[in-house]
């Protein structure tokens, strides 16, 4: 067991989940895993082993896709959409009623401070419970035509909309409750199965929520559960030719390689990849909510984070000021576990990630960039990093070009150029998630929006999320879009029906 889950109380529900056997949840069965091979889940914040999962492979992942096949053809199939809607309810009941444990699992697992921990669950929650709406509002269109010279009146067309079939979804180690969800419940209002991969490096929590999934009743094989790696269990799903579609975040590099994988049977891909997102500050904006709003933009789950505004420009009359101000409250954070809620920054997810991150930082002092805070790793146990900040004239810098999925902030001054000029530097990039535009100008704020190229802007606020807002990447940051209506319509086909009288 851990260092810090022994040194703080953890609720006897976690220790319990904690010490129990992880096996593989395939057809509403927990099932031992083909190959008899388990892996260790460590605690990023003390290095110590917190528990073993049975690790699945091809063979697992056949199984798990022909119960996700016989559900979908099954029981499932019967289903009216009210009967989803109170399924899909009653597990956010029950993620609200399972909060403390599924949070203590997620900071034991991921890192992340406790207090984030529980808002991402409580989250979560509520996304479910966006999407227990939609299985009743899914339907097709009648349209008004006279196909094939057929006399007005004398025919009838209309379109259905039919769930697209078995899904499989590869999901990272970032938020591993929230990623969990995002694709469940989509998948599961629209009347699929579905696969989950979770990151090998955080299984708990997806494990735990299966605890809840098997209690509430969802007939078997409707949702399915296999850790393992991704080059094994995650690319047997995305090549299987069961497989309707995949849903998948992660790096851009793995969703070229699944998009590769999903040639043989042309399934539907959605792909949420990385980013490197802009944070634009004019000189009229309130300058105390800047320098909170770009720390959140910045260092939220350690900056190990998609959405993360990682390129902070700032108009250089006020851009001193910006960067020493939230240098100070960087400065300021407490770095530690995040079991004890005093601390603001946990660590990293792993040794490599920290690796990666300080292979930045290095990078941007050698090039010359200016170290404004931060820098170091911390001595001892845990993968902490310092909330780090440089500042540099320009973006022809690796840490500006990159992503770095750590807590590494690039801040570079602005002139009084047009906003056609200004907007070309936050959109020079390969990535297009996310963005944010501060001023108290709105007309500004809503030009510099519609002028950024990102599946998401924000003015005066950093990557706001909500499960009604639809939300994806342009350019190399993805296919497709999550959330909202828009979020369904992936896991949905439309078939016309024409009848002629
Ligand atoms: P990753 O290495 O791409 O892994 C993501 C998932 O893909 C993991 O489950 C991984 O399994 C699996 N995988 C790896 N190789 C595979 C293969 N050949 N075939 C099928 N699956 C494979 O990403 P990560 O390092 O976990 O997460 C960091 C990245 O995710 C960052 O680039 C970040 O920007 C991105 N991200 C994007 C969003 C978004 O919404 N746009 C959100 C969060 C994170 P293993 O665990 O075994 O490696
Ligand atoms: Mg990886």
């Amino acid at each position: 067991m851990s260092a810090v889950a022994e040194a703080v109380a953890i609720a006897p529900e976690t220790r319990e989940f904690l010490d129990r056997d992880h096996k593989l949840f395939i057809d509403g069965k927990w099932v031992d895993a083909h190959s008899g091979e388990k892996h260790a889940v460590y605690d990023p914040a003390t290095e110590g082993q917190i528990a073993t999962f049975d690790v699945a492979d091809e063979v697992d992942v056949e199984a798990a896709i022909a119960a996700a096949r016989r559900a979908f053809k099954g029981e499932w199939s019967t289903m009216n959409s009210y009967q989803r809607t109170i399924l899909l309810t009653r597990l956010a009941d029950e993620i609200d009623a399972n909060l403390q444990t599924l949070a203590e699992l997620e900071v034991l697992d991921n890192g992340q401070p406790m207090a984030l921990a529980q808002y991402t669950t409580t989250y979560a929650a509520n996304f479910v419970r966006y999407y227990a709406g939609w299985p009743t509002k899914i339907h097709g269109d009648t349209i008004p035509v006279s196909p094939m010279g057929v006399p007005n009146g004398e025919s009838l067309t209309y379109t259905r909309r039919e769930p697209v079939g078995v899904v499989g979804a590869i999901i990272p180690w970032n938020a591993p409750i929230a990623m969990f969800i995002l694709k469940l419940a989509p998948a599961l209002a629209a009347g699929c199965t579905i696969i989950i991969k979770p990151a090998e490096l955080t299984p708990l929590t997806a494990l735990k929520l299966c605890d809840l999934i098997q209690k509430i009743g969802f007939p078997p094989g409707v949702v399915n559960v296999i850790p393992g790696a991704g080059r094994i269990a995650g690319a047997a799903l995305a090549e299987h030719p069961d497989v309707a579609k995949i849903s998948f975040t992660g790096s851009t590099e793995v969703g070229q390689r699944i998009v590769q994988s999903c040639l043989g049977n042309l399934k539907k891909v959605t792909l949420e990849l990385g980013g490197k997102s802009p944070v634009v500050v004019f000189p009229d904006a309130d300058l105390e909510a800047v320098k909170v709003g770009a720390i959140r933009a910045a260092f939220f789950l350690q900056g190990q984070n998609c959405m993360a505004g990682t390129r902070l420009f700032v108009h250089q009359d006020v851009f001193d000021e910006v960067v020493q101000g939230v240098a100070a409250i960087a400065n300021a954070m407490k770095i530690g576990p995040g079991l004890d809620p005093n601390n603001d920054l946990g660590p990293l997810i792993s040794a490599d990630q920290r690796e990666i991150v300080m292979s930045y930082i290095q990078a941007g002092k050698d090039e010359g960039a200016e170290l404004i805070c931060g820098g170091e790793a911390l001595p001892g146990k845990g993968h902490f990093v310092q909330p780090t900040i440089f500042a540099h004239p320009h973006q022809d810098i690796k840490i500006a070009r990159e992503e770095i999925f750590g807590p590494v902030l690039f801040a570079q001054p602005f002139g009084d150029s047009d906003l056609q000029a200004i907007a070309a530097e936050a959109n020079d990039s390969i990535y297009g998630l996310s963005g944010s535009v501060w001023t108290k100008d709105i007309s500004v704020g809503l030009k510099m929006a519609s002028l950024i190229d990102s599946g998401q802007v924000s003015i005066n606020c950093h990557a706001a999320v909500d499960p009604a807002i639809p939300f994806g990447g342009n350019k190399m940051s993805g296919w497709g879009r999550e959330f909202g209506q828009e979020g369904l319509e992936p896991y949905l086909k439309t078939k016309s029906t024409t009848v002629i009288f």
